[in-house]
């Protein structure tokens, strides 16, 4: 049977790194073995979740192109199904359940608990200095052993109640999927609230109640969740429900082995989007935080990881974040991203800085085709383009003053430039091959070594000490360009008229 699986983000911040791989080892999951992949925007904290958020872990979501199967719909693409619209649904479920005695009112009030958790962590402390442990203390059942006329008569003086689930004694097992058998006591499992006294439903009745109704057949999360399973199977159980399968996926953790933070850098996936990271790359470094092909594949496109992905590839350990694997990634990917498409994503940052100009898809293309070509394989990310090849689209070039010091404030350089520049300008081709050979005839005829000589003559045409091959950079900015550069390095040099 094909898999139902959701994604359930809370939307209390961003889409952090940890979520998205979530939704991708789930989306992969559906893809690979032609199942749904539902999401759900787990929203019933309206104190703490916030619209933006909501637009941040869509947009995130979006850039990462992990497209969800159903939702409502009017017209376009379906909207994500929200958690705040289902209260009724899950009010339902917990009302069954009292009706059929698997849970029952409860009219503790939070004083009375507060009292009674005191009262055992005093009695506690007494026994055993030191070992107060205030989550120890487990809710007494006492509304649990009410009798009929009891509820009736606290129903009828309107007092507030809770409903809470009656654990049912033994142990609760799962095999999941990632960290194989895992049992728990029901003797350590409190009656767990299903719905607060103000109407609310927690979340362990939410998502079940939706999980059911959904017809999820796989859980896909963070470890963080393996204490809420048992209880949530419990549910299951409670409702008739079939009870899917469980996988629960490690941390991801910084460098230094503790939990991922915002210490490590950016945590947020639209963060990686604008620092100009390409989702492809993303997609795949993801992917490998905590899954493997079962073999020492790295690079993969998003189709290569549909063909390749099984839940059973996901390590039990927690996985490192690795910024410069990342940048690894990127690199790879944009080496193998189509140009003409590296050129309509580069729009944003070049926009950014300024630089660009839509002539760069029109007239223009072939020559700003050719310059990405040249810049593609010293790039990292998107905005490197602008960073080390701003020479290319701007007139205005920023000198390094450092490589102006050690090539072009040299003895004679300022000649030497004058002569490379009148050997250019009488070229009568302006390719690479042409300039490289009139450069070595100046050098050659002024005692210059070649190579001081192209140093000194990048430095003046791009302003940096580093760039791809002189001759094709010349090539690449044209006569008309290199002359006025080369003009105006010497004019740098000279000493101003006083
Ligand atoms: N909304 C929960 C969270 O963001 C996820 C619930 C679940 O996956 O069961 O942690």
């Amino acid at each position: 049977m094909a898999p139902r699986v959701r994604f359930a983000p809370s939307p209390t911040g961003h889409l952090h790194v940890g979520g998205a791989r979530t939704a991708l080892f789930n989306w992969l999951f559906a893809r690979r073995l032609g199942g749904v992949f539902v999401l759900r925007i787990e929203d019933t904290d309206a104190e703490r979740s916030s619209e933006d958020m909501i637009d941040g872990i869509l947009d995130g979501l979006r850039w990462l192109g992990l497209d969800w199967d159903e939702g409502p719909k009017v017209g376009g693409p379906c909207a994500p199904y929200f958690q705040s619209g289902r209260l009724d649904r899950h009010r339902a479920m917990a009302e069954q359940l009292v009706r059929q005695g698997s849970a029952y009112y409860c009219y503790c009030t939070n004083d009375t608990l507060k009292a009674k958790r005191d009262a055992a962590q005093r009695a506690r402390g007494a026994a055993a200095p030191g070992a107060s442990d205030p989550s120890a203390w487990r809710y007494d059942r006492s509304c649990c052993a009410l009798t009929a006329e009891e509820i009736i008569s606290r129903e009828r003086d309107g007092l507030p109640r809770a409903i809470r689930f009656r654990v049912p004694e033994g142990t609760t097992r799962f095999d999941d999927l990632v960290h194989g058998p895992i049992e728990f006591d029901g003797a350590n499992i409190e009656d767990f609230v299903l719905l607060r006294s103000d109407g609310h439903p927690t979340y362990q009745l939410s998502v079940v109640s939706d999980d059911v109704e959904m017809k999820i057949t796989h859980v896909v999360r963070g470890d963080d969740h393996i204490s809420n399973t048992p209880k949530q199977i419990l549910l299951y159980r409670a409702v008739g429900a079939e009870v899917p399968r469980f996988a629960h996926v490690p941390l991801i953790l910084g460098p230094d082995k503790k939990r991922l933070s915002k210490r490590h850098g950016a945590t947020s996936v639209t963060e990686y989007a604008r620092q100009g990271y390409l989702p492809e790359a993303m997609f795949n470094f993801l992917a490998l935080l905590g899954w493997s092909p079962g073999d020492d594949r790295e690079l993969f496109t998003r189709d290569s990881l549909v063909a390749a992905f099984s839940l059973e590839g996901i390590s039990g350990g927690n996985a490192v974040f690795n910024p410069e694997k990342l940048d690894w990634f990127n690199q790879q990917h944009l080496m193998r991203l189509a140009t003409g498409e590296l050129a309509v994503r580069l729009k944003t940052s070049f926009e950014g800085a300024g630089l660009w100009s839509d002539s760069y898809l029109a007239d223009r293309r072939a020559w700003f085709l050719a310059v990405l070509e040249l810049l593609k394989p010293r790039a990292k990310r998107l905005d490197d383009f602008v960073v080390q090849g701003g020479f290319f689209f701007s007139d205005t070039i920023e000198y390094d003053s450092a490589a102006v010091d050690t090539h072009l404030r040299a003895a004679g350089v300022e000649d030497h430039l004058a002569a490379l520049d009148a050997a250019l300008t009488a070229l009568e081709t302006f390719d690479p091959a042409s300039t490289e050979a009139a450069l070595r005839a100046v050098a050659e005829a002024r005692g210059v070594k070649a190579a001081s000589l192209i140093h000194a003559a990048r430095v003046a045409v791009t302003g940096r000490s580093a760039s791809p091959g002189l001759f094709e950079v010349l090539a690449l900015l044209g006569r008309a360009r290199v002359h006025a550069r080369l003009v105006a390095a010497s004019r740098l040099l000279s000493p101003s008229p006083s």
